[in-house]
């Protein structure tokens, strides 16, 4: 849709000239802005299971206090409650990490086949309980990257992760690792890895705003899954982080497919 452009009018007196110059301020009230909306985002995000969890504090300690099947099933949800609020501070954290250092280069070399299969191995537990298998496909075995190896398996952590979470019982999530030594959308040489499920897919309309934080679709499995919605935000940080490429592609009711490229150069 059209934007409104902000200008700033500056009057700069030189001499005996006075000078009227527009500077566009678009860039940085969207900055603004977006700043604003993320403290909101975040205020509201911890607010909300605070709220809960006072509340069954509350209740414990009253009504509940002489009904032993009441504080259990309390104590359950508290305890889940409390976890989404850590699984929240541990990826603003996060991200804010990555933020951080994203203009430094990551100097290690990171065995990526190895990489894959360590997280695969952690997110097993989590597939067998969504009836989903993922397989893994080594195109390249020992494809060595430049890269932060402790970023790459959040990465590859979320990705995996949201296919299982979005993905559909007794479907596969495949992923493969492919040398790239001319990719068909990009210059230089790299290396590709692709997560694909056969899960519902996403909208295309929604495509393009998915890294943006805290944005989620907003559909019904969203809500029932869980998350964050700064998986994917932490994911492009770091791609960006290692100068590489993410491509989302989806399909309604077909699957999502997202690639990873990273240059070895
Ligand atoms: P979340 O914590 O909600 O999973 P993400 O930033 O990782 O946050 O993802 C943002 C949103 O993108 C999700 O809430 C979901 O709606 C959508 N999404 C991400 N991955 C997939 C996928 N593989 N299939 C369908 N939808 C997805």
């Amino acid at each position: 849709g059209a934007k409104d452009v902000i200008f700033r009018v500056v009057v700069d007196s030189a001499g005996d000239d006075i000078v009227l110059s527009f500077e566009d301020q678009t860039a940085s009230e969207e900055a603004g802005k977006m700043r604003r909306d993320f403290v909101a985002n975040v205020s509201h995000e911890l607010r909300t299971p605070l709220t809960a969890l006072l509340g069954f504090i509350e209740t414990l300690g009253g009504a509940a206090r002489d009904d032993p099947a009441a504080r259990d099933r309390f104590l359950g949800i508290m305890a889940r409650e409390a976890s989404r609020m850590t699984r929240l501070v541990d990826d603003l954290l996060s991200l804010s990490r990555v933020e951080e250092d994203e203009r430094v280069r990551p100097r290690e070399h990171v065995d990526l086949g190895a990489l894959l299969s360590s997280v695969i191995k952690g997110l097993e537990p989590q597939a067998e309980a969504a009836g989903v298998a993922v397989s893994l496909n080594l195109n390249s075995p020992a494809e060595m990257v430049p890269g932060d190896a402790g970023q790459l398996v959040q990465v590859f952590t979320n990705l995996i992760e949201n296919a299982i979470k979005y993905g559909v019982s007794g479907k596969a999530v495949d992923i493969s690792l492919q040398a790239r030594r001319h990719h068909p959308r990009l210059r230089g040489e790299g290396v590709e890895i692709t997560v694909s499920d056969q899960g519902e897919g996403i909208a295309s309309h929604h495509i393009a705003r998915l890294t943006e934080r805290f944005y989620r679709v907003d559909n019904h499995r969203s809500r029932e899954v869980g998350g964050t919605g700064l998986g994917l935000a932490i994911v492009k940080h770091i791609v960006n982080r290692h100068r590489g490429r993410l491509l989302i592609e989806s399909e309604e009711g077909q699957g999502t497919k997202i690639s990873v490229f990273l240059p070895v150069g």
